[in-house]
């Protein structure tokens, strides 16, 4: 077992010399900052996840929380951990200062927190909900739904959910029947059901924060319909003390394939006793509202996801470094010492193939985290509204293709560690557990294909996309060397022919019934995916070549060699896939549509 959760080495050259994230501290909102500040936060994060988190990912795994008279049973260990990240500041890492924040990017906020994921997926679940409510508190909530509640979450004294998931409404939100009604008092009572719910119940904290998708009574249909409550554990006063129990309960605990450190619950509003919902905003702006914080929420589990198979990936690097097994082909003599697995290229290549997905799919995610920055902090208006619709448009893969492709790496991890992976001595085999709930949650990968086909890229006629295309552009002309000249080529080429292909698909989806060209909308994600990887992957390589020519040490040059060596990886095995992509989307191949449910 390896102690490593991230490379340091790797994320200090994704950070500073892919990204640049040092020029952040050129503006106004970061201006205490300098890479010094933001490295010691790295480490701090990097610290704790070790020391706090990794100690007992496998033992609340196997440990998982009970529930015994009516309370939830947790190991001390993930109080601590908990305990340990709020006070050291980071639930309220990117808040401003006066709200007791650190004012840090999402750039740097996103890689600390990809080590508290990668060393323990199931207790980070706690902290992360509890940022992802406050933050739609913190901006859709209304002075004193500020006061009362953002303090006792950001410091760690109340946990948060998102209650959206229904029995019969997952995918489908816009039939959620949870109701509220309109009491004299100016609150609501909910009446309902929710499942799935993360961090539902726990005894971390004193109260829990859950926000709450319902219904107004007599409100209109579908979406619009929708609204967003506030809805504690305990009814507070204004310091937050608990005053009486509120009317939301346990129904029950869910046992899950991973992350099953997470409370994982079925949760009832109203049943036993009045439950009362405070409105957040405007009415029936709910999902909207959910929405707009959904851009955070997916480039999290993407990130999550990236960070799970780059641990896997580092444990079965360690592994197949020490792992003792048969000889080369060209060795004749039986009696030669047997050679360490990495030694075989047939272990290189699982090895290989996942360091360009997990790398792959850290660039992208942090690329994402860089274009929140910019939304919000770019000094030109323009830039910022660029990058808004960048990330816009980018959400779909960024969520999709890392909770793709990082399942695929720990199941290579797996057979990198040959029987040892199939067992639960060895972590790998709950690496790859964790991270297939990624693909499900946060909306599934099916969802997310039928968003960026069917939404994404023709939103604003399409800017997005333009805006894409320029930014490629960029990294294309910034190849230098020959191999990135060449895989530049390579990009350039597939990138036009996507680009025909979406624009024939375009007109169908205008012209004819769209179920057709959705019908493939998951091999349009791969395309499209896998493109924008490519492109990660360039922009790391050209960083590499030029770091290169200047380089003294031999670790380096290694590291260098590394990148580019799995560049190439991703250019000549990968990229070349979407080929089937681009056939079955050029042919709007109706293979499955017309499948009948009669005949399977
Ligand atoms: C461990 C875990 C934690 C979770 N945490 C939370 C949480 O904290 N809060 C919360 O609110 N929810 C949570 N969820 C719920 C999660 O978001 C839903 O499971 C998810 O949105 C899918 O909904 P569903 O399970 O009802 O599946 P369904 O919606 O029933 O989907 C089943 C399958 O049908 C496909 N499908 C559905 N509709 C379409 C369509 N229109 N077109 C094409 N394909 C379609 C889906 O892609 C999927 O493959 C969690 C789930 C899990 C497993």
């Amino acid at each position: 077992m390896t102690d490593t959760l991230i490379d340091r080495r790797d994320l200090a050259f994704q950070l500073y010399e892919v990204l640049d994230t040092e020029s952040l501290t050129e503006r106004e909102r970061f201006s205490e900052h300098s890479r010094d500040t933001f490295d010691a936060v790295v480490e701090t994060a990097d610290r704790i996840a070790r020391d706090k988190f990794a100690t007992h990912n496998s033992a609340a795994d196997k440990d998982e929380p009970k529930f015994v008279d009516g309370a939830v049973e947790m190991l001390p260990a993930v109080k601590e951990a908990f305990d340990a990240y709020a006070e050291a500041g980071f639930i309220a890492g990117r808040y401003d200062y006066d709200l007791g924040g650190m004012q840090l990017p999402e750039s740097v906020m996103a890689a600390c927190n990809g080590f508290f994921t990668a060393a323990n997926p199931g207790t980070a679940g706690y902290p992360f909900l509890t940022t992802a409510a406050a933050n739609l508190i913190r901006v859709f909530g209304n002075e004193q739904q500020q006061q009362t509640f953002l303090p006792h979450m950001l410091s760690g004294r109340f946990t948060g959910t998102m209650a959206l998931t229904e029995p019969h409404a997952g995918s489908s939100l816009a039939d959620i029947r949870t109701s509220a009604t309109p009491t004299d008092d100016g609150d609501y009572l909910i009446k309902g059901a929710k499942i799935y719910i993360s961090g539902g119940e726990q005894s971390l904290t004193e109260n829990i924060v859950h926000m709450v998708l319902a219904k107004i009574k007599g409100a209109p249909a579908g979406v619009k319909g929708i609204s967003l409550f506030i809805v504690p554990k305990f009814l507070v006063d204004e310091d937050g003390n608990a005053t009486e129990r509120n009317g939301v309960s346990l129904a029950g605990l869910i046992h899950k394939l991973g992350y099953r450190g997470t409370t994982s619950t079925a949760l009832s509003f109203g049943d036993d006793a009045p439950c009362h919902g405070y409105l957040v905003g405007e009415p029936h702006q709910g999902l909207k509202y959910m929405f707009q914080m959904m851009n955070e929420a997916r480039v999290g589990v993407g990130f999550g996801a990236a960070v799970i198979g780059y641990r896997g990936y580092m444990h079965s690097l360690e592994y197949a470094k020490d792992r003792l097994q048969g000889r080369k082909p060209s060795e004749k003599n039986p009696e030669a010492p047997q050679v360490p697995i990495i030694e075989h290229a047939d272990v290189r290549r699982m090895l290989l193939a996942q360091k360009a997905y997990s790398e792959g799919g850290l660039a992208l995610c942090l690329y994402g985290a860089r274009l929140m920055d910019d939304q919000h902090t770019h000094s030109d208006e323009q830039k910022r509204q660029e990058a808004a619709k960048l990330l816009d448009l980018l959400t779909p893969v960024i969520k999709a293709w890392p909770s793709e492709y990082g399942p695929k790496a720990n199941d290579l991890a797996i057979q990198v560690y040959g029987g040892a992976g199939y067992t639960r001595e060895y972590p790998v085999e709950q690496c790859w557990r964790d991270n297939r709930l990624n693909p499900i949650h946060e909306g599934t990968n099916g969802i997310q294909a039928l968003d960026l086909l069917g939404r994404k890229i023709w939103q604003d006629q399409s800017h997005g996309l333009q805006l894409l295309m320029q930014q490629m552009q960029l990294d294309l002309e910034a190849a230098t060397s020959d191999r990135c000249q060449q895989w530049a080529l390579s990009l350039s080429e597939t990138l036009q022919q996507a680009v025909k292909v979406t624009q024939s698909l375009g007109k169908s989806l205008m012209s004819e019934n769209p179920d057709r060209v959705l019908a493939n909308a998951s091999c349009y994600l791969h395309l499209f995916g896998h493109i924008i990887v490519s492109w990660m992957w360039l922009r790391q390589a050209n960083a590499a070549e030029k770091a290169l020519a200047t380089v003294s040490t031999d670790d380096e040059r290694n590291f260098y060699q590394g990148k580019i060596q799995a560049a190439q990886y991703f250019f000549h095995w990968e990229l070349p896939t979407v080929a089937q992509d681009l056939v079955l989307l050029k042919n709007q191949d109706d293979t499955c549509l017309a499948m009948k449910a009669e005949w399977f």
